[in-house]
C-alpha cells in the first residue's frame, strides 16, 4: 500500500478533470498529474535507490503536488523545508535528513548556495521539465511501514527533529480526515493558504483521493484577498488555515464566498472571541484540529456541527479524540488523571510516528509504552472534551508557527553585549502570541534585530525587547519564566 495509490485512483476515475490549479489557471488534469509524477519518479530512480530522502524547498507552488506523489511512486522520502526558515536552518535539515536530492524554487535555491554543496534542481526550469519526460517509473506495492515523509519540527534543544511518518501513518490521517471532518468529491477544491511543507500539505492526500482540485494561490503565499477570491472562484472549497490567517479573513470585512464550505483551523491556539467573530462573519464552516507533526494533524478535533450553538467551554476546548486515535491525560507518574485534572496529553494509534530520525534519545523519551507524549498539558471534562491548559515545553506559537525560546535565547547570547536573555510568548489578539525577549546587557534593540536576522528566520525575531537589570531566578538558579510572563 503506497500513498501513490491515492493519486492513481483519482487519475483512473477522473483522468480528464482539472487536478492542479495555479490561482484560476489549470496546470494539469489528473491523468497529466499522474504522468508527471511517474516521470519524476523515473528520474529519481534512474540514479538513486528506494528510501532516498528528497528535499523540497519552495514557497507554495503547483509542482509540490507532483513532487510529493513522484517521490512516493519512487519509494523515496519527501522532506519538505518550510520556506520561512533561514538558509542555515535549512542546511541543518538537509544534513540531518541525509537528503541527496534537492528541488528548490529559484529564490530558495539561490539562498541555499552559500550553505550547501548539494546540487539543486530549480522547480519549473528547463532541467526540471526534462525530468518530467523521463521514462515513467512503474508504481509498486510498498511496505506500509516504509518512511514517506520526514516532518521537521524544532526541538527545545534547538536541534530540529525529523518525525518519521510512514505510508500507514499518513493513510490513517487521510481516513480520519474523511471520517471526521470533510467529505469532498470531484466537484470540490482544496485551496492552499498555509505552507504546504506543513499543515496544508498534509491535506493534499484526502482531497486527492476524492479527485478534489488542488488550488495553489499564484502569489505562493497567504494573501487574504487572493485567498477569498479563489475560494469564490473554485467549486466547493475547503482550506486549512492557522488561527492568525482566519483572523486576516475576518479583517477583510468581506462576506463568506458562497463556495467556501470548510475552514480547518489549528496548529496553535484559537481564542474564543476570535472564533466567535469568525463564525459570525463566515457562518458554521469551521472545523478545529489539534495535532502535531508526530501525530500528523490528528489527535482531537471539533467538527463543524460541534461549533453550532456551543458554549465557551466547548469553543475553548480542542474537542474530542479523532477516529482511530486513543487519547489520554497522564499525571507525572504516568497514571491516568481524573476528569478535570491537568496532566500530559498522550495518544496512540496508526497515525503516530515511528520515532525521530537519527535521534534515539528523543524517540525514547517521546514514545513511551506505545504512547506518544505530546508535551502538551491538558484535561478532559465530563463529556470527553479536551482542553489544552499550557504547553509544557514553553514553545511560543505565533501566527501558527512554532518558535522555541531556547533557540532565540542562544542566538541573543552570542551578541557580545548581551549578558542574559530569556524569551517568552505574550498573548496577542492578532498573532495568538508574539515573542518578547527580556535582555540583560547594554545592546540596543536595533542591533539585536540585525544580529538575529543574520542568524535565524525572521518570524522568530522578538517583536519586543525589554531591558532589565537581572532575570528573576529560583533558588536553584533557574530563570522564572512565569514571573516574566506575569510582568507582561
Ligand atoms: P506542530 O508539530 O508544529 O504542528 O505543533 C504542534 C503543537 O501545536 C501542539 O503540540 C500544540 O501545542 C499546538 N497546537 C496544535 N493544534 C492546536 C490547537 N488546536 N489549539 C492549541 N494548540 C494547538
Amino acid at each position: 500500500m503506497s500513498l501513490f495509490s491515492l493519486l492513481d485512483q483519482a487519475a483512473t476515475r477522473f483522468p480528464d478533470r482539472g487536478a492542479v490549479f495555479r490561482g484560476t489557471e489549470q496546470v494539469s488534469t489528473w491523468a497529466e498529474l499522474r504522468a508527471r509524477a511517474l516521470g519524476l519518479a523515473g528520474a529519481i530512480r534512474a540514479s538513486r535507490g528506494p528510501g532516498t530522502r528528497v528535499a523540497v524547498a519552495t514557497e507554495n507552488c503547483p509542482e509540490i503536488v507532483e513532487l510529493m506523489f513522484g517521490i512516493w511512486a519512487a519509494e523515496c522520502v519527501f522532506v519538505p523545508l518550510n520556506y520561512k526558515l533561514h538558509p542555515r536552518e535549512m542546511a541543518d535539515i538537509l544534513t540531518d535528513s541525509g537528503a541527496d536530492i534537492v528541488f528548490a524554487s529559484a529564490k530558495i535555491g539561490a539562498a541555499l548556495e552559500p550553505v550547501t554543496d548539494l546540487p539543486r534542481t530549480v522547480i519549473g526550469s528547463d532541467s526540471y521539465a526534462a525530468l518530467l519526460d523521463s521514462a515513467p517509473w512503474p508504481p509498486a506495492d510498498i511496505d506500509p511501514a516504509a518512511l514517506a515523509w520526514l516532518f521537521y519540527t524544532s526541538g527545545t534543544t534547538g536541534r530540529s527533529k525529523g518525525a518519521m511518518l510512514s505510508h500507514r501513518n499518513l493513510m490513517a490521517m487521510t481516513v480520519s480526515h474523511l471520517a471526521d471532518f470533510d467529505d469532498p468529491d470531484a466537484d470540490c477544491s482544496l485551496v492552499h493558504g498555509a505552507p504546504m511543507s506543513h499543515g496544508s500539505g498534509m491535506y493534499v492526500m484526502p482531497y486527492v483521493l476524492r479527485g478534489a482540485r488542488q488550488v495553489i494561490p499564484a502569489s505562493g503565499t497567504f494573501d487574504a484577498q487572493e485567498f477569498l477570491d479563489l475560494c469564490g472562484h473554485h467549486p466547493g472549497t475547503a482550506a486549512f488555515l492557522a488561527p492568525t490567517m482566519v483572523q486576516r479573513l475576518v479583517q477583510t470585512g468581506r462576506p463568506c464566498p458562497r463556495n467556501l464550505r470548510t475552514v480547518i483551523y489549528g496548529g496553535g491556539p484559537m481564542y474564543v472571541e476570535s472564533l466567535k467573530s469568525a463564525m459570525a462573519a463566515f457562518g458554521p464552516i469551521f472545523v478545529q484540529l489539534y495535532g502535531q507533526g508526530e501525530a500528523p494533524m490528528t489527535i482531537t478535533g471539533l467538527r463543524r456541527a460541534d461549533h453550532v450553538g456551543a458554549d465557551d467551554a466547548v469553543l475553548g476546548s480542542v474537542g474530542y479524540p479523532r477516529s482511530g486515535v486513543e487519547v489520554a491525560v497522564l499525571d507525572a507518574d504516568g497514571s491516568l488523571t481524573a476528569v478535570g485534572e491537568v496532566g500530559e496529553i498522550v495518544c496512540r494509534g496508526d497515525v503516530v510516528m515511528s520515532g525521530y530520525w537519527n535521534n534515539a534519545d528523543a524517540t525514547a523519551s517521546t514514545l513511551v509504552n506505545g504512547w506518544l507524549h505530546t508535551g502538551d498539558l491538558g484535561s478532559f471534562d465530563d463529556h470527553g472534551y479536551l482542553t489544552l491548559r499550557d504547553r509544557s515545553k514553553d514553545v511560543v506559537i505565533s501566527g501558527g508557527s512554532n518558535i522555541y525560546p531556547r533557540e532565540v535565547e542562544e542566538v541573543l547570547l552570542t551578541h557580545p553585549r548581551v549578558e542574559e536573555a530569556c524569551v517568552v510568548g505574550a498573548p496577542d489578539p492578532d498573532w495568538g502570541e508574539v515573542v518578547v525577549a527580556f535582555v540583560v546587557g547594554s545592546a540596543g534593540s536595533d542591533e539585536l534585530d540585525v544580529h538575529l536576522l543574520e542568524r535565524i528566520a525572521r518570524f522568530k525575531r522578538p517583536k519586543r525587547y525589554i531591558f532589565i537589570d537581572e532575570l528573576p531566578k529560583s533558588s536553584y538558579g533557574k530563570v522564572l519564566k512565569r514571573e516574566l510572563r506575569d510582568q507582561l
